[in-house]
């Protein structure tokens, strides 16, 4: 058997480990932050129609530019804080594939990023795949970024690009957006805000967009992967100014959105109020599991997003093992004495404090 250690491999890529959330077959998957909520019937209908149109136009090659998909998309993130306009969002196969590209585009050998761990793991390897040094930024306590850290790490690295997650992801913290605002404006590189969670923040919290205006450098991310419910069909998105989209042209496979995709996108995009009608009930499942967890011993973090990171764990592994003996599925992120939990239905969440209150007895 060849090792991987015999082929020649890029040196910076000996020794590396892959992106790996276990992927198992179990009653209850509260592992990858998804929407666990399925798709309601009457937008597979509509999504089943799109793509039966779109399998009969195969033979040609998509649309290189998804002009249509952009202007649902826009639509979608235009709302009371502002218009955003077609030619301000970009897309691609999940928002993992926008942070690539971005990263191809503004990174690679002989640049930096910064980021603040514990984080999304993907920042860190999509640095690693593109060749961009990752700089490990500290946080304050909790968790938390305040402007003046965030300020010092931005002047002390000089990074060419600093991702920021808002809200943080595995630790579902907030991120205010005058951390943001003060990012922006210490760096003269690009400023990557990850809003994968965004739907789930208070309403009455600003997302990164407002701040577009003016800020060419600034980029948010987003994908329709979590509370949009459709992290099958990998669909992620960013808005920035247009001229964002121009760099990211340079790097993108052609027709790297096929033609399935735009469609799928599309259709659930017109049923978008279908789609999220399960939010408020899952931010509703995610404050139980902060009010319940610390009868059980635990300390839960506060969370803007759909999941939960709890301390008090004595030992993360075997708590992880014998809730997958109970067919429930979370998440060990490597942080000691933490687990991190998806809010699910309420009989995902009933079953998950159920059995965690049995393990702990
Ligand atoms: N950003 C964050 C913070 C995430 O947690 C995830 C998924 N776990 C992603 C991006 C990537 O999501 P997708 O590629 O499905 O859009």
């Amino acid at each position: 058997m060849t090792t991987l250690d015999e082929l020649p491999i890029r040196d910076d890529l000996r020794g590396l480990s892959p992106y790996g959330a276990p992927q198992k077959h179990v009653r209850i998957a509260l592992n990858v932050n998804e929407n666990t909520h399925g798709i309601p019937e009457e937008v597979v209908d509509h999504v089943l129609a799109a793509l039966g149109s779109a399998v009969r136009g195969m033979n040609r090659y998509p649309d290189r530019e998804f002009t249509e998909l952009r202007e649902h998309l826009a639509r979608y993130l235009s709302g009371p804080e502002g218009t955003i306009h077609p030619e301000q969002v970009w897309a691609a196969n999940g928002s993992n594939e926008i942070l690539q590209q971005i990263l191809q585009a503004f990174g690679g050998p002989g640049r930096s990023v910064l980021g603040f761990p514990p984080t999304y793991s993907m920042h860190s390897i999509l640095a690693a795949g593109t060749g961009t040094r990752w700089i490990a930024a500290e946080r304050d306590a909790a968790y938390e970024i305040s402007v003046p850290t965030a300020v010092a790490a931005v002047e002390a690295h000089r990074p060419d690009l600093v991702f920021l997650c808002a809200p943080n992801n595995p630790t579902g913290t907030p991120l205010t957006i005058d951390v943001i605002e003060a990012v922006y404006d210490a760096t003269d590189g690009i400023v990557v805000v990850d809003e994968a969670y965004a739907e789930f923040m208070p309403d009455d919290a600003p997302s990164a967009l407002t701040l577009l205006p003016g800020r060419p450098r600034l980029i948010v991310s987003r994908t329709m992967s979590k509370a949009f419910a459709f992290a099958g069909a990998r669909l992620g998105y960013l808005a920035a100014d247009p001229v964002i989209a121009d760099a990211l042209r340079l790097v993108r496979l052609p027709y790297h959105l096929s033609a399935l995709t735009q469609a799928a996108a599309i259709a659930a995009l017109q049923c978008a109020p279908q789609m999220l009608a399960m939010v408020d009930e899952i931010r509703g499942q995610r404050d139980r599991l902060i009010r319940d967890l610390p009868a059980l011993g635990f300390t839960p973090l506060p969370s803007w997003s759909n999941f939960v990171l709890f301390g008090g764990v004595e030992d993360p592994h075997r708590t992880f093992e014998a809730l997958l003996a109970e067919d429930i599925l979370i998440r060990d992120v490597g942080i000691p004495h933490h687990l991190r939990v998806t809010a699910g239905t309420e009989e995902e969440t009933t079953a998950f404090l159920e059995a965690l209150g049995r393990i702990r007895a």
